[in-house]
């Protein structure tokens, strides 16, 4: 679980009603990749949230076993 640092985030963000990487505020971000140390949720959009967290495909190609 990531912890992000509101500092310099919008009072948007910090309350989950914008994506906490890109801003958007439409489609509302609906996936959560983390919190605040506040215990709020961080919410991103599908777009951020799969940079955020990849795969764990993308491990298993990342080592491929000889
Ligand atoms: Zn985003």
């Amino acid at each position: 679980m990531l912890t992000f640092d509101p500092e310099g985030m919008s009072a948007a963000q910090r309350q989950g009603d914008a994506c906490v990487v890109c801003h958007k505020r439409w489609p509302r971000p609906r996936v959560r990749v983390g919190r605040f140390p506040d215990d709020m949720t961080a919410l991103a959009c599908a777009d951020c949230a799969e940079a955020l967290l990849p795969a764990p495909l993308a491990t298993v190609v990342a080592f491929p076993a000889r």
